[in-house]
C-alpha cells in the first residue's frame, strides 16, 4: 500500500500520519455506514416501488411529452423524500436555477420573502434583488426581509416573530452554511424552526434549501414540515453520475407552481426532453447515498488530520456533520494555495495542471480553485477552493469515493510539506 501512494507522490511519512489518523475513525465511518445503509434502502424501496424498467432509461426529444423515464424518476423522487410531487430536470441549469424558479413560481407581485435564518448563498442575493440585478424578485415587486442568526449561531426567534406579517408568503431557509462561518443547521433544528413559523403564520410556504445536505442524515427537511425543498443535481443526489439539473421537492401545489416557471404557465411539467439523461440521473441517484457518505468521510478525514496539525477547521473533528463541507484555515496565502494544489494533484482528471489565485468575477479578492472534475464545477466530486483574503480558509467538499478523499488530503498534505509550510517533525 505504501508503495503505490509513494508512486502518487506520497511520502511515506504523509502516509503513515494520515493512517494513523484513519485508525481514530472506525466509529465515525460506522456511523456514516450505518446513515447511508438507511438511505441506500429508502432509494431502493422508492425505486422498486415505482416500478423502475428498462424503458425508464430511454430518451426522448423535442417536447419530450409523456417521457415516461422522467415521469417515473420524479416519482422515485418523490417517493425517497415523502413529497407529494417532485421536478428533477436537465433542463434547470444549476442548483441556484432550481432555486429561482421555486422562488418565481411560488411568489407574486406585492408578497414577501422572509430569510430567518440570515444572509442567503451568495448567488441568490441577485435572485432575490438584494444586490439590484436584472429580472430580479425586487424588480417584480417582492420584497425581502431578513432576521440573522444570533451570536451563538441559533435562531433569533423574537425577531423572526416580528418580521412575519401579512405581505410573508415564503419563508426560505438554508440547510448548508455554503461559504459562511455560521454552523449548518441540522434537519431537527430546520423542523423547529418551520414549526414555530407555522405557528404563526399556518399558510406561509416554507422553503429549504438542501443543497450539499441529501443523505447526510436519515431525514430530510421535507420530513419536518418542509413545503418545498431545492437541490442541484451536481451536488449529492447526482450521486457524481448526473451531468446536469437541479429538482424542486414538494407539495404538489408548489411544485406545480414552480413548473409554470420552469417552462411557461400552462405548460408546466409537462414538457421538457430529457436528451439521453435519464439511465444517469437514475444511477447517480442510486448511488448518491453511497457517494454522500465517501464524502462525508473525507470531510471529517480532513478535519482530523488538519486540526491535529494546529489549524482551525470548521466543523471541527468531532462535530456531527450536517452537508459535506469542510473549512480549513491555513493562515497564509501560501498555505491556500499549497492546500489547493495538493487537491488538484489527487485528480483523476486535469492532475498535472496547477491551480492558480484569478480574478473570479463577483468576488472582492482573488480566489484560488481546484478541481479535476468529470462534470464542469461538480462539487459532489473533489474540490477546494479559497479566497486569497484572511482569514485564508480554504473550502474543501466532495470526493466520488473515500479512497480518492483521502488521497486529496494526503496530497494536500504533501504540498505543504514540500513548501516547507509545515515541518516534517509535526508529522507525528
Ligand atoms: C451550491 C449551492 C447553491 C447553488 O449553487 P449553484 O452553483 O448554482 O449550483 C445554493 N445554495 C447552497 C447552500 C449551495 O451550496
Amino acid at each position: 500500500m505504501r508503495e503505490i501512494y509513494e508512486q502518487l507522490g506520497i511520502s511515506s511519512q504523509v502516509y503513515d500520519f494520515g493512517r494513523e489518523i484513519e485508525e481514530t475513525l472506525k466509529d465515525r465511518f460506522a456511523e456514516f455506514d450505518k446513515i447511508a445503509e438507511y438511505n441506500q434502502m429508502k432509494v431502493l424501496l422508492a425505486m422498486q416501488k415505482n416500478k423502475v424498467s428498462e424503458e425508464c432509461f430511454h430518451s426522448s426529444s423535442g417536447y419530450g411529452y409523456s417521457d415516461y423515464g422522467r415521469d417515473t424518476l420524479e416519482k422515485v423522487y418523490a417517493d425517497a423524500f415523502h413529497t407529494e410531487a417532485c421536478l428533477v430536470r436537465p433542463q434547470i441549469a444549476c442548483g441556484t436555477h432550481a432555486l429561482a424558479i421555486a422562488l418565481f413560481g411560488n411568489l407574486r407581485p406585492g408578497d414577501e420573502m422572509l430569510s430567518p435564518a440570515g444572509k442567503p448563498y451568495d448567488t441568490l442575493e441577485e435572485v432575490i434583488g438584494i444586490r439590484p440585478s436584472k429580472g430580479s424578485l425586487a424588480e417584480y415587486g417582492i420584497t425581502y426581509r431578513q432576521v440573522d442568526l444570533l451570536a451563538d449561531g441559533t435562531f433569533d426567534y423574537e425577531n423572526i416573530k416580528k418580521a412575519i406579517n401579512d405581505k410573508t408568503r415564503l419563508v426560505a431557509i438554508q440547510r448548508s452554511k455554503g461559504y459562511q462561518t455560521r454552523p449548518s443547521f441540522s434537519v431537527k433544528q430546520i423542523g423547529e424552526l418551520i414549526a414555530f413559523v407555522k405557528g404563526i403564520k399556518p399558510d406561509v410556504i416554507c422553503m429549504v434549501d438542501n443543497c450539499y445536505g441529501e443523505f447526510v442524515d436519515t431525514i430530510e427537511p421535507s420530513d419536518v414540515g418542509a413545503d418545498m425543498m431545492v437541490g442541484s443535481l451536481i451536488k449529492n443526489p447526482g450521486g457524481g453520475l448526473a451531468p446536469i439539473g437541479g429538482y424542486i421537492a414538494g407539495t404538489k401545489e408548489c411544485v406545480e407552481n414552480a413548473s409554470y416557471r420552469m417552462t411557461c404557465p400552462g405548460l408546466g411539467m409537462e414538457v421538457g426532453a430529457t436528451l439521453g439523461v435519464n439511465r444517469s440521473f437514475y444511477q447517480g441517484f442510486f448511488l448518491a447515498p453511497m457517494v454522500t457518505k465517501g464524502a462525508l468521510k473525507g470531510a471529517v478525514f480532513a478535519a482530523n488530520v488538519y486540526e491535529r496539525l494546529g489549524f482551525a477547521v470548521v466543523p471541527n473533528s468531532t462535530e456531527p456533520r450536517q452537508d459535506i463541507i469542510q473549512a480549513v484555515t491555513l493562515g497564509t496565502p501560501e498555505g491556500v494555495i499549497a492546500f489547493c494544489k495538493g487537491i488538484q494533484a489527487a485528480a483523476p482528471v486535469d492532475s498535472y495542471v496547477d491551480p492558480e489565485p484569478w480574478d473570479m468575477p463577483g468576488y472582492d479578492s482573488q480566489v484560488i480553485m481546484a478541481a479535476g472534475a468529470f462534470v464542469q464545477g461538480s462539487s459532489i466530486e473533489l474540490s477546494a477552493d479559497g479566497p486569497m483574503k484572511p482569514p485564508y480558509a480554504v473550502y474543501f467538499q466532495g470526493g466520488l469515493t473515500w479512497e480518492h478523499a483521502k488521497l486529496g488530503i494526503l496530497m494536500s498534505l504533501q504540498k505543504l510539506v514540500d513548501a516547507g509550510i509545515l515541518s516534517k517533525e509535526k508529522l507525528v
